[in-house]
């Protein structure tokens, strides 16, 4: 069990192992958010992570996307300023700030990365292997990394192809059945059985299709045309006829955050841009998803409206116009 703590005290929590990478990244949010030339950066498995006080004392800034998610997100100790570990519900990793270690974690850093941006004042004057940003990204794994996105990084290798699989329902079927199963779909999708039953009966004018990162299913896209009730949760009338509404979502939990979703909406809408009688494309968040509606900005959908949904409460309806 090894303890850490930010400047003041009030943050403190404990990890049972370290696991790595320990990486000391040089790019310049991270340089600006530590005040230093680097951040030391320890991954550690969310499995063997406790916050064990000041939750409340955390707040969290989220950097403007560069070229897409996930953000560059920092959390830090609102009394102190310190920087701290900032969990995110649904990943296998975080990375902790290596300096709030109030003991030896056993590990040591494994590599300096964005060394391109490093500081002109500081000389890496160790032994350790010195990556770029695309250096990186070729190596990196998506699964083997903790979330959070560096200077522009995605977690997605740069070479990552995201394709738009016809839904099979023999080989996908138990997918997407788990995946609706998982808390963090369940959480927005509602209904596990409800939504199976569904996407066994695709309205006329709608479709699905399973979202894969190289050729590997992580998640399922579906879409139809507004139904009359959904306008009217919406508080929308006048919606054109033909406007088709999508719902996506990333099973794979070690996929989560790592932009195929907004790549996966993108290919969907480019298919839908083609066909004359689609006006309007739109999807529903809830307004507390913040992650999801950064994503469909990115795409080009606009917010529209808010409004209450029977189920996920407020929510975003957010559009974007096909011609
Ligand atoms: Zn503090
Ligand atoms: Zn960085």
């Amino acid at each position: 069990m090894i303890r850490g703590s930010c400047l003041c005290g009030g943050v403190q929590f404990e990890i049972e192992e370290a696991v790595g990478p320990f990486e000391l990244c040089h790019c310049p949010r991270c340089r600006k958010t530590s005040g230093s030339a680097f951040v030391a950066g320890l991954g550690v498995r969310s499995k063997d992570f406790r916050l064990t006080s000041g939750s409340q004392l955390i707040r969290t800034y989220e950097a403007p996307i560069r070229e897409r998610p996930p953000a560059y997100r920092v959390a830090f100790c609102s009394r102190c300023g310190s920087p701290v570990p900032d969990p995110p519900a649904d990943a296998k990793w975080l990375e902790i700030p290596a300096g709030l270690l109030d003991a030896d974690p056993l590990l040591r850093p494994d590599k300096h990365i964005f060394v391109e941006c490093k500081s002109d004042w500081f000389r890496i004057s160790d032994s350790l292997p010195q990556l770029t940003k695309a250096q990186l990204a070729r190596q990196r794994q998506p699964s083997d990394h903790p979330s959070g996105g560096h200077e522009g990084s995605s977690l997605l290798r740069e070479s990552s192809k995201i394709d738009l699989l016809a839904f099979d329902v023999e080989a996908h079927l138990p997918l997407l059945r788990r995946w609706l199963r998982e808390p963090h779909v369940r959480r927005w999708w509602g209904d596990p059985d409800a939504n199976l039953r569904e996407s066994l009966q695709r309205p006329q004018g709608g479709g699905h299709a399973v979202i894969a990162i190289d050729g590997a299913p992580v998640g399922y896209i579906c879409w139809q045309p507004y139904r009359r009730e959904d306008l009217e949760i919406l508080g929308e009338s006048d919606i054109a006829e033909g406007s088709i509404d999508v719902d996506l979502m990333i099973g794979e939990v070690a996929h989560v955050g790592e932009g195929a979703g907004p790549r996966a909406l993108e290919i969907l809408v480019e298919e839908l841009r083609g066909d004359a009688s689609v006006p309007l494309v739109g999807v529903c968040t809830s307004v507390e998803n913040t992650r999801a509606i950064r994503a469909f900005e990115k795409v080009g959908f606009s917010r529209l409206r808010e409004y209450d949904d029977p189920e996920f409460g407020r929510c975003w309806f957010m559009a974007l116009r096909a011609r």
